[in-house]
């Protein structure tokens, strides 16, 4: 699992807030607008996810609804490449694929446009948090039933002890992530 140097996870760190009980009772809610509104850490965390795929052949960006928008759009643009959204479903106009994923109550369905990826293309995959890796590795089976390769998929926080990377590393799909926070 590839991480930053502990310096600069640290500093990002610092921007993020941890709201207790929200949305629901028992979740450590890991807020990121702290993060977006200092100019120093929203360009920290863009830079940081960027340089690591700049000159690596990525030929589109794609992020998950609804914070992934966020950095991937920023991360495609550094990287000069396009941006596709995974939506919820019933969100996007076009031709749709989609995948029903579990939550941990009942199932959810993520979409994307069936032509925003063509085969072969070198995709990567961000979002701004990774937990149960449910989400992630939904999004993961999309691309690649259009026949687009997951180079690498990236967030900006991991919440290890509840084995979201791992669970995309055993669907062979490498990760990185700019920091990690202990707990659910
Ligand atoms: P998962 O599918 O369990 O990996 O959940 C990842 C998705 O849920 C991401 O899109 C996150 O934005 C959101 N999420 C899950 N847990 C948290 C949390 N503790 N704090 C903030 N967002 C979360």
């Amino acid at each position: 699992m590839a991480r930053p140097p502990a310096p600069l996870q640290d500093s990002i760190k610092s921007f993020i807030r941890t709201v207790p009980d929200y949305p629901h009772e028992g979740i450590l809610f890991r807020d990121i607008t702290g993060l977006l509104e200092n100019a120093h850490g929203l360009r920290l965390a863009v830079d940081s996810l960027a340089e690591r795929y700049a000159g690596k052949g990525i030929d589109l960006v794609a992020g998950i609804e609804a914070r992934g928008f966020i950095f991937g759009t920023a991360v495609a643009y550094k990287l000069g490449v396009g941006f596709i959204p995974i939506r919820k479903a019933g969100k996007l106009p076009g031709e749709v694929v989609g995948v029903d994923y579990q939550l941990e109550y009942g199932t959810d369905r993520m979409e994307m446009h069936a032509d925003a990826v063509s085969q072969g293309d070198d995709v990567l995959l961000v979002d701004d948090l990774i937990a149960t890796g449910g989400t992630a590795s939904a999004a993961v089976e999309l691309i690649r039933g259009v026949g687009g390769t997951v180079v690498e998929a990236c967030f900006v926080i991991d919440l290890p002890e509840l084995g979201g990377t791992d669970r995309l590393r055993a669907l062979h799909c490498d990760c990185f992530t700019l920091c990690e926070f202990e707990g659910a």
